[in-house]
């Protein structure tokens, strides 16, 4: 399935110009199993050690702390996330919104400008499969060939035993992967609980483990480049965010083009491209990367290593497939920083500096305060009016905090109708309600402004907006407020 569009080159190749199916779904519809040969070059070299620096990160990350908290969690069924040692919370969505769309600006520009770097090199789900699962499978089942040979061959016992071996190694790994997933869910502290403690006291968290264990596992055993060709969304945009300036892994047609079997075409007649398929052996998407850019390509450089491997045993030059753009190849462009990445250069610098001034200007403590639904106001005596209000407050440090509420800049009183003070657990949320009293000379409109400090001792913490609602004043009418409210 092309892309279509500009930057599809299969036109220009042996008249091989359209694939109306996955690479991986034969014509009845059925799964063609990808038996990708081990990759050996230059760049798998290189990615290999990059897969090294993500495992250390990846299962080395929960476990660094700062100011006693994880460096990153992502407590979606709490709704709390920590994000380089600092807390958010659901009040701070505005900030994860726009650091949201921050990132997806980013994700279009990076894209724009170096198409699938993203996958082939850091995107977890290519480091997992073909660092370690697919490792792993070369060191039990064999290379492709073996592999082969193996799935058809009558269930022996070195077939039960190979097969065995591999699915409980890779099940065993899912389940260690399922283990720290979850620690960026729930904190390596509440996992180690789960871990050691007695297994009834913790059924829903080992229940999740099983299931993200299983979920792994289903991936990496059986799914596969399915997640990356059928699920992945970001795959999938790709025919809309990459461009005829876009870097990819390309084929050079115009030096490979006609290709021909090295050894029945002397030197000249044909392209530089021998026809020896190395470059579709190793692809774990199964493609042809000479038909061009292709949906299913996830950037993973194998077929550059295959076919530098190829050019340098018939005595070519390497980089018949290569990093490049399609201009690149079409024209003989270098890649550029087009007027579109600059757009988006432009877009990225204005988000990430609205984001920066979000993220300064962010209270530890922060809080609402509303008038108690369905209620209006209550008369006090024959001089004061009353509200009740609602407070809930966030306490993002991590010390607990006892609050009191003061009246600002308004001669009033404040009236607590639960507890004398707040307390804030940390990390955690206060709320409480209490009535403000003031006295009617001052309502002059019917909804009030006021202003509430937050206090820890003598110390204002923040202050917060609200409105009192009450009879407008009117010195007029003898001193009585004007209309209705209940007796307090
Ligand atoms: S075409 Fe090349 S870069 Fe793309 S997925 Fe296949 S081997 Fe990887
Ligand atoms: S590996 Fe290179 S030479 Fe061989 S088929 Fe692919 S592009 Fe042609």
């Amino acid at each position: 399935m092309d892309t279509g569009g500009p930057i599809s080159t299969r036109d220009n190749i042996q008249g091989e110009s359209f694939r109306d199916r996955m690479a991986t779904i034969d014509e009845k519809g059925k799964r063609n199993w990808v038996y990708a040969q081990r990759p050996n070059g230059k760049f798998y070299s290189i990615r290999s050690y990059v897969s090294w620096v993500f495992f250390v990160i990846f299962f080395s990350l929960p476990f660094v702390n700062v100011n006693g908290r994880p460096l990153f969690l992502f407590n979606i069924p709490e709704a709390k996330f920590i994000i380089f040692g600092h807390v958010f919370w659901p009040q701070d969505f505005f900030i994860f919104g726009l650091t949201m769309i921050t990132f997806i600006v980013f994700i279009i520009l990076f894209t724009a400008a170096f198409g699938r770097l993203f996958c082939g090199w850091v995107c977890p789900q290519t480091i997992f499969m073909e660092m370690l699962f697919r490792k792993l499978e070369y060191l039990i089942e064999g290379d492709a060939a073996a592999q082969k040979i193996l799935k058809r061959s009558a269930w022996t016992t070195n077939k039960i035993f190979k097969k065995t071996s591999k699915h409980v190694a890779f099940f065993l790994l899912s389940f260690v992967i399922a283990n720290f997933f979850l620690s960026y869910i729930i904190g390596i502290n509440q996992l180690e609980k789960i871990i050691s403690e007695p297994i009834s006291e913790h059924l829903g968290g080992l229940t999740s483990i099983l299931i993200f264990s299983g979920v792994f596992y289903g991936v990496y055993a059986f799914f596969r480049e399915q997640a990356c060709t059928v699920v992945c969304p970001y795959g999938r945009l790709q025919g809309v965010l990459l461009d005829r300036n876009s870097m990819i892994v390309a084929y050079d047609y115009k030096r490979g083009e006609p290709r021909g079997k090295f050894k029945k075409n002397p030197a000249g007649e044909t392209g530089d491209c021998i026809d020896c398929f190395q470059c579709v052996k190793v692809c774990p998407t199964s493609i042809d990367i000479r038909n061009g850019t292709q949906m299913e390509c996830v950037g993973c450089t194998a077929c550059i290593d295959a076919c530098d491997k190829m050019m340098k045993g018939v005595n070519r030059p390497a980089g018949l497939i290569r990093y490049a753009s399609e201009n690149g190849i079409a024209n003989g462009e270098k890649l550029r920083y087009t007027g579109r990445m600059k757009f988006y250069t432009t877009l990225l610098i204005l988000l990430t500096g609205l984001l920066t001034i979000l993220l300064l200007s962010r209270k530890d403590v922060d809080g609402t305060v509303i008038r108690t639904a369905g209620m209006l106001y209550q008369e006090c005596g024959t001089d004061s009016v009353s509200n009740l209000y609602n407070i809930k407050i966030i306490n993002k440090t991590i010390a607990d905090i006892p609050l009191t509420i003061r009246l600002e800049s308004t001669p009033g009183r404040i009236i607590e109708a639960e507890g004398r003070s707040i307390s804030v657990p940390k990390e955690g949320q206060g709320k409480g309600s209490f009535f403000i009293v003031l006295p009617n000379n001052i309502i002059t409109e019917r909804k009030l402004k006021l202003k509430l400090g937050l206090y820890e001792g003598n110390k204002r913490i923040t202050t917060l907006k609200t409105n009192f609602m009450g009879p407008i004043y009117r010195p007029g009418q003898g001193g009585k407020p004007t209309g209705k409210g209940n007796e307090h």
